[in-house]
């Protein structure tokens, strides 16, 4: 390890290597020219160490190539090789409990003709992401499936959502999920946008209120509701019993029913600890609560009616039984499933009265449970759904990366020429390189439309189908087009997007040849291995940086 460390000490070691300081980070390029011959320096290696320099694919460079190759996987800081891009399936993530199998029920579908469908199912709690502005998101996963944790890495083509996104029982916000996806544009089943809405009853209850009021009563009975922000207003009640409902919370959490003004002040005296909202309703003495779901054009209505006599039939146990659909209840379902944009998987929820009167009084969107004799049709269903969407909203073919024109088109370009930068026509902004040309990968993935082609299994111990081979870090490209060496990889997995802009970078000269604009398109002017001439100074800033890059990895 000394001797490594005394290598890359070396600034002739690092100047030696050819295109890039790692070879084997690069693509498979079997015919490496030899590095050029030393700059004349007072540190000119021994011949001994150029030796080592030039021997290809040492064991410590494979595992140290291998190891930031994994770490960028998982950042998405990878570009998809050619045999990744030649794989055919789409990606689809179920967030949904284990014992929901879903990657069974999309066995042999297809996606374009000839995509296969491959599902990564997990819950919320299992998974964590990144989302760029050019649209890739990056899906970590840690489940734990018969005992043996599994962690991937993935970007998801589409998503079924099938928890709730959120609860305010502890530990249940997973809102911070639905906006990562939502970032980086992963369509998804039900939309993002209405799944965010529908994080807060009240807020999709004055949705309802808005249906009510262009349907009236008769068609759209809506319960009488009554909103609190906060403790506050919360004085008396004209009549009881009540049923108060404290935030937003799911299985009969936090409805509490209200018999007297007495334990009306106790239960504003817990509200006013709880820091959130409130609503309250009339207590409907029930004969029964209606669920009326709609999955996609297939209608279902069912009836429950408690056992054991709770006041929620939800909680305890209870009698479920399906019952004729109504014009009344499709009319309830369609309008409801209008909401934000479209609700692909609903369900209206009201109760039956004993006076024989309906009370809408919510909306589910598609993390409603399946309930009743009919789920499998129900989950065939919503798997028809999710394949015809997948058709719709995923592209065929990754869109072809614009990232690389644009780097080497970028000094060009007259907005640089006048020193403005078009947000949208260039990559962000990076400061110099620590290694030799690089493409600056982070962006690319604009260009990849989700490609789940880079699916890869980051450790996977145990009985679950290992993912396809890991894409390794680039693309093959032609020399002088800049493939990105490990020391790139590096330099990203270090930046924060926050890091401040590199310098800018010089207007390119018109007499610039080729390889020498992609150097000022990649912006590394102040470090580039491909300048030619003896700016050692900015040579040895940059053996420094790189040094410092990779200091953790050799310090063991
Ligand atoms: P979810 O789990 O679907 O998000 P929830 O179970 O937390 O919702 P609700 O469905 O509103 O909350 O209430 C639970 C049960 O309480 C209902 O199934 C119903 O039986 C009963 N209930 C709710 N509101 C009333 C009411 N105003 N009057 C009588 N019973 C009610």
């Amino acid at each position: 390890m000394n001797y490594l460390r005394r290598r890359l000490s070396d600034s002739s070691f690092i100047a030696n290597l050819p295109n890039g300081y790692m070879t084997d980070l690069q693509q498979p390029e079997p015919q490496q020219p030899p590095p050029p011959a030393p700059a004349p320096s007072s540190t000119s290696p021994a011949p001994e160490r150029r030796q080592i320099s030039q021997s290809p694919g040492t064991g410590f460079f494979s595992s140290l190539s291998n190891a930031v190759k994994q770490t960028a996987a998982s950042a998405g800081l990878v570009e998809q090789t050619p045999t990744s891009l030649t794989k055919k399936f789409k990606l689809l993530l179920v967030i949904d409990e284990p014992h929901n199998e879903w990657a069974k029920m999309f066995r042999g579908k297809k996606v374009h003709g000839d995509y296969d469908i491959k599902v990564e199912q997990a819950e919320f709690s299992e998974i964590n992401l990144v989302s760029h502005s050019d649209g890739t998101c990056n899906v970590d996963m840690q489940v734990f499936r018969n005992g043996t944790k599994v962690v991937r890495s993935f970007k998801p083509d589409f998503v079924l959502i099938r928890q709730h996104a959120f609860s305010m029982a502890e530990n249940e916000d997973f809102r911070n999920m639905i906006i990562g996806l939502q970032y980086a544009g992963v369509p998804s089943i039900n939309s993002l946008e209405s799944i965010y809405n529908l994080c807060d009853k009240p807020w999709v209850f004055g949705q309802l209120i808005s249906t009510y009021r262009s349907f009236g009563a008769e068609k759209f009975p809506l319960i009488e509701q009554t909103f609190y922000p906060n403790h506050k207003e919360m004085i008396t009640m004209p009549t009881f019993p009540v049923v108060v409902k404290i935030g937003h919370a799911h299985s009969g959490m936090g409805k509490v029913k209200i018999d007297n003004h007495h334990d009306f002040q106790d239960i504003v005296s817990v509200v006013a600890l709880t820091q959130t909202y409130t609503t309250i309703e009339p207590y409907i003495d029930s004969k029964y609560d209606l669920r009326i779901q709609k999955i996609g054009d297939n209608y279902k209505a069912y009836m429950r009616t408690s056992i054991s006599g709770n006041w929620k039939t939800n909680t305890g146990s209870a009698m479920l039984e399906q019952i004729a659909m109504t014009d009344m209840y499709k009319l309830w379902v369609d309008t409801c499933s209008e909401m934000f944009g479209g609700l692909d998987i609903c369900a209206v929820k009201a109760l039956h009265g004993k006076d024989g009167k309906d009370y809408i009084t919510e909306v589910m969107g598609s993390s409603m449970q399946l309930i009743g004799e009919h789920q499998a049709e129900d989950k065939q269903l919503i798997t028809d759904m999710v394949v015809t969407k997948m058709n719709q909203a995923v592209p065929r073919m990754p869109i072809p990366s614009p990232q690389r024109p644009t780097a080497t088109q970028q000094p060009q370009s007259g907005a640089l020429k006048e020193g403005h930068t078009d947000p949208s026509k260039l990559p962000p902004q990076r400061p110099p390189p620590q290694g030799g040309p690089v493409q600056p990968q982070g962006l690319q993935s604009q260009s990849q439309a989700r490609p789940s082609e880079q699916a890869q299994s980051l450790s996977t111990q145990g009985a679950s189908p290992p993912l396809p081979p890991a894409p390794t870090t680039q693309q093959p490209q032609p020399q002088g087009q800049g493939a990105p060496p490990a020391g790139k990889m590096e330099n990203q997995l270090r930046q924060s997007p926050s890091q401040p802009a590199p310098q800018q970078k010089p207007q390119p000269h018109p007499q610039l040849n080729k390889s020498q604009s992609l150097t000022n398109a990649f912006n590394f002017t102040d470090s580039s291995f491909f300048r030619s001439g003896n700016e050692d100074e900015t040579k040895a800033e940059s053996i420094r940086k790189l040094r410092k890059s990779f200091a953790s990895l050799f310090s063991d």
